[in-house]
């Protein structure tokens, strides 16, 4: 059976070794007889699992004792909700930049919360792009900053995060997390769905410095306070166990390319191409300013708007599929985040001068 291109934005292309070694390992994991999927999540098979995963995103991420890893349920969007929940504290407020789709969302599931304050508001910029660090209007009060760090929808991407002084950072890292070095410790609170660069979807990444563990009022529910899965190591109810023995896997053989150094560059060059071939002709227009492009989704469209369902429809018919763009902007968008081959992406270029010179 051939693999296709898989352009898609979440759940996305996942490494083909990984998935060929879950398949080895499905019915018998390792000789127990069983599969994972059917082994108590505090056996030893599973803990070893659940540590590995834990141990290699701490490893990639390059994080001291004072962040813990955790594995939740819910998507990035209950991390929505739950980041306010905790940190805010009583009264608070906090500040957030709004980028695009995704920060909106986060706003206003804080906005049930507590007060925000907008630091920076660029969602309708044309083209679109994320604020420069002198647009900030920070808080000095303010419990801690939202940002997303690369909004999937517009293909927007921060390059240089901002100095917020004392003030954490919480970051929406759903989109780039584990694609590019970065220096975690402004960041208070970082939170992905697995589902792009990680693994499957079902589990939710975050990263917590565990001060701010403690933050939270003690009548929240027990399972909506990170303190709770700091202290029983995520392992307070049964954890989506199949998706973080995935994490683990793909982990490792992010750890195995160099870990997240190894992959930046390669993220970086595939990126370029893509956007040195829409430049490169009037038949294509990027749709993000060039110093807010993100390297995880190109998005472009066709001069003739019109072209582009053929264009979509006529790259799937040559094994490149979901490349269409988000229902609420339209237009092309190619997500290559890690695990998306390289080769990929020269068939995209190719496909993308052929387009051209057939319908140009
Ligand atoms: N934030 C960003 C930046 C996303 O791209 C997505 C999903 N595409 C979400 C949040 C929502 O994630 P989930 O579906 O895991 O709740």
């Amino acid at each position: 059976m051939a693999r296709v291109y898989n352009f898609s934005p979440g759940p996305a292309t996942l490494p083909e070794e990984v998935l060929k070694e879950a398949q080895t390992q499905l019915a018998d994991y390792k000789g127990s007889g069983m599969s994972i999927l059917e082994s108590s999540h505090r056996g030893k098979e599973y803990s070893a699992v659940h540590e590995e995963a834990r141990s290699n995103i701490a490893e990639l991420l390059n994080l001291t004792e004072d962040y813990a890893v955790l594995f939740m349920s819910g998507g990035a969007s209950t991390q929505f909700a739950l980041a306010p929940m905790n940190l805010m504290g009583e009264g608070g407020r906090a500040d957030y930049v709004d980028s695009g789709s995704w920060s909106t969302k986060a706003i206003k599931e804080a906005r049930k919360i507590g007060e925000v304050h907008l630091a920076a508001d660029v969602k309708d910029a044309s083209p679109a792009r994320m604020p420069k660090p002198e647009e900030l209007t920070l808080d000095p009060g303010a419990a801690y900053l939202h940002l997303t760090s690369n909004e999937t929808i517009a293909g927007t991407q921060w390059k240089t995060f901002p100095d917020t002084g004392e003030v954490p950072i919480v970051a929406d890292m759903s989109s780039d997390i584990c694609s590019r070095t970065f220096d975690v410790n402004p960041f208070g609170l970082i939170y992905a769905g697995a589902q792009k660069n990680l693994g499957p979807a079902g589990v939710t990444i975050v990263v917590i410095r565990r001060d701010l563990a403690e933050r939270a009022a003690g009548h929240l529910p027990t399972l909506f306070q990170y303190r709770t899965f700091v202290e029983k190591d995520s392992l307070a109810n049964t954890p989506p166990v199949f998706p973080i023995y995935i994490v683990s896997l793909v982990t490792r053989w992010l750890l195995d390319k160099g870990g997240i150094a190894g992959i930046e560059q390669q993220n970086r060059d595939k990126a370029a191409k893509l956007y040195a071939a829409i430049d490169g002709s009037d038949f294509y227009r990027g749709t993000a300013a060039a110093d807010s492009r993100s390297d995880m989704n190109v998005t472009f469209r066709l001069a003739e708007e019109e072209l582009e369902k053929t264009f979509i429809e006529e790259a799937a018919r040559q094994g490149m599929k979901g490349l269409k763009g988000h229902r609420s902007v339209g237009g092309v968008r190619a997500s290559i985040y890690n695990a998306f081959p390289v080769e990929g992406v020269d068939a995209l270029v190719d496909f993308m001068k052929e387009f051209e010179k057939k319908n140009g």
